[in-house]
């Protein structure tokens, strides 16, 4: 890490023992984009207060500004946020260490309602079809401890993540980048699901999933694809939770 950046985490950062984990060549806001992102983060968090947490998932960029525009609680967003949403959603990931493949091209992307299933007591959504029936197929083969933890996410749901995350990294966004798809880049735009084990919470979304009943389970069964292998191609680190469906 260089100085500058090790001084200006050392300044911000309560998980400054994270940050020793960062590379020298990470790829960090500048100060004066890491301000406007606490302000961007700070809206979106209010948006999703505003829709409630399911509809958050779908919700789409035309949508998120028309309540911000239209709900004081919310605020419009500044030109300077909507500036950084685009660059979050258009710039190349490669200079980050994300190789992932592009899922999503608009950052209008609509979601009909007609195409999803809400899954009950989840807060979440399937996309008909295949992923819905992948589901439905896990239960009986795996059993009832098996939980959908996050279904279909818009662009706004996954860019809200993202920014939520690189404000975790304290602006390192290439450290972001590995720990969450950016926001063109997600399969919860199109296909895949997250799953865990009933009464699990957070570790759900962590390695230790992989040691479970319901992972091993999963792991035999030929109807669905792992998307996040340990050492995968796309950058991404080890996510036992994330299903793919083939
Ligand atoms: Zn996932």
């Amino acid at each position: 890490m260089n100085r500058r950046n090790f001084l200006s985490c050392a300044v911000l950062t309560p998980l400054f023992a994270n940050q020793l984990m960062a590379d020298d060549n990470d790829i960090y806001l500048s100060k004066e984009e890491w301000q406007i992102l606490v302000s961007l983060n700070e809206r979106l968090i209010r948006v999703k207060r505003h829709v409630g947490f399911a509809n958050f998932n779908l919700i789409s960029y035309n949508d998120t500004l028309f309540y911000a525009r239209n709900y004081y609680r919310i605020g419009a967003f500044t030109k300077k946020e909507l500036e950084l949403m685009d660059k979050l959603f258009q710039e190349d990931q490669n200079q980050y260490g994300f190789y992932g493949a592009k899922t999503c091209a608009d950052i209008n992307n609509q979601i009909a309602d007609k195409d999803v299933e809400k899954i009950p007591y989840t807060g979440h959504f399937l996309f008909k079809g295949k992923a819905e029936e992948d589901y439905e197929s896990l239960k009986k083969d795996v059993g009832n401890t098996l939980i959908l933890t996050s279904g279909v996410r818009n662009v706004m749901k996954q860019l809200s993540l993202y920014v939520n995350k690189i404000y975790n990294c304290r602006g390192n966004i290439t450290k972001a980048s590995k720990s969450i798809a950016p926001p063109a880049y997600s399969y919860h735009t199109i296909s895949d699901f997250d799953v865990g084990r009933k009464g699990w919470g957070y570790k759900n979304f962590t390695a230790d999933f992989a040691s479970t009943y319901e992972f091993n389970k999963m792991i035999q069964l030929d109807y669905i694809g792992m998307r996040y292998n340990m050492n995968n191609s796309d950058g991404v680190r080890f996510e036992p939770w994330h299903v793919e469906v083939i």
